[in-house]
């Protein structure tokens, strides 16, 4: 689970440590792209179409990737006892009841085809799978060495789109505290590639067929209760306005590019 036990001991150097994040961050980042598949989700597929002779459908075996930093990395605005529960206990909840209900189901599908033809799909799959996709990305979206604002074409978009970053900022927290009880605040890239911002209840996302708001996903805001009230309780929006130090506004700009 923690990456840095894994790393060699032998260098200090800056850039030693600069690509050594970088690596975990894009290794971290091959869960959550698109329709794509983690190593392990492609073996079961590679498996299941060796014995396809025996016409016995594989199903999918989802893994939930090590966090990008510790659970202490992101105070204060997020404290350790809430990473560690959040991730430890509500994200890997989610990750065994999707592969106990995939495998009850006989489901061999990825995250993406099953978004896609979500209605398809029971609750404890919608649920479930929602959970653990939106998580994921929601880890990989955030880091100590926040930058504060993003730069490049992303940063024109949203100056074009929104009208200045603090505009874009102001709409995407009312889409997190304007979102009655559990759910997420999204900002996606529609089909036409246009900026939007909205918000979905439960573990429902953008990528579901019948998603309030439609798109790929670029950043997300996770506003149930378990994300923050540890530390602010009631006070979503001071959670929201401390979430805004912690974007990793280098991964967004690489899912806005890709
Ligand atoms: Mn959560």
């Amino acid at each position: 689970m923690n990456k840095k036990q894994n790393l060699p001991k032998t260098n200090s150097r800056r850039a030693f440590v600069k690509n050594a994040t970088k690596a975990a961050i894009l290794s971290a980042a091959g869960l959550s792209v698109i329709g794509t598949m983690s190593a392990c989700e492609e073996k079961s597929k590679e498996e299941s179409s060796a014995t396809s002779e025996n016409k016995q459908v594989k199903p999918t075996v989802f893994t939930q990737a090590a966090l990008p930093y510790e659970f202490a990395a992101l105070e204060p605005h997020i404290d350790a006892q809430t990473m560690e529960i959040h991730y430890g206990k509500h994200h890997a909840g989610y990750v065994r009841k999707l592969n106990a209900a995939v495998e009850k189901e006989g489901v061999s599908d990825d995250l993406n085809t099953i978004f896609q033809h979500i209605s398809k799909y029971n609750t404890a799959i919608r649920n479930n799978g929602g959970g653990h996709y939106n998580h994921t990305l929601f880890w990989e979206g955030m880091t100590p060495a926040g930058e504060g604002k993003p730069t490049g074409a992303l940063a024109k978009a949203i100056n074009k789109d929104f009208g200045s970053f603090e505009d874009f900022k102001t709409k995407f927290s009312a889409a997190a505290s304007g979102r009655f009880g559990s759910g997420w605040a999204w900002l996606v890239i529609t089909a036409d590639k246009k900026l939007a911002i909205g918000s979905t209840p439960n573990q429902d996302n953008p990528l579901m067929a019948d998603a309030e708001i439609k798109g790929t996903p670029l950043l997300n805001l996770d506003v149930w209760e378990h994300a923050y009230y540890l530390k602010y309780q009631n006070m979503r929006a001071d959670y929201i306005s401390s979430w805004w130090n912690l974007v990793n506004w280098e991964e967004v700009a690489r899912r806005f590019e890709s």
